[in-house]
């Protein structure tokens, strides 16, 4: 984990500005379907804990996409916000929206079965499959 740095990120539209103490730079990437479908393509995303603080909240919505999880996002640009772990409270947020992250490191590559053959990721990577993952969360509920 990076240490004490305060990072800030906003929404396209600038309505919700977000305040994160700690961001891990060794990000993840997910390949499922509903990553897909949410955002077109696989989510790159950084594990930024629970210090977080959001501005003008009252524009963000969040969907439940599962039973562990759920999806925020601006309601007036809709703006990717996070992906946040209901049981530990732990947002894991777009690696895109801060664009000053130094020492990033792709570390995981999630649903790594799931991952259609159009695209490839030449990095060397952890990975995890769907059933690896639902034996995880199976605990996480
Ligand atoms: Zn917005
Ligand atoms: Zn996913």
């Amino acid at each position: 984990m990076s240490e004490s740095a305060t990072y800030q990120a906003s929404c396209l539209c600038s309505a919700v500005k977000v305040t994160v103490a700690q961001i891990n730079p060794n990000f993840s990437v997910c390949h499922c379907q509903g990553c897909r479908t949410w955002g077109g393509g696989p989510f790159f995303a950084v594990q930024c804990g629970t210090d977080v603080t959001f501005e003008n909240a009252e524009n963000i919505i969040s969907y439940p996409s599962s039973d562990w999880a759920e999806r925020g996002f601006c309601k007036q640009c809709g703006t990717h916000l996070f992906y946040r772990l209901k049981k530990t409270g732990a947002y894991n947020m777009p690696l895109g929206l801060f664009p000053a992250l130094e020492n990033l490191k792709m570390d995981i590559q999630y649903f790594s079965d799931k991952k259609p053959s159009y695209y490839c990721l030449a990095n060397d990577t952890k990975e995890m499959t769907e059933a690896q993952i639902m034996a995880y969360f199976a605990d996480q509920v």
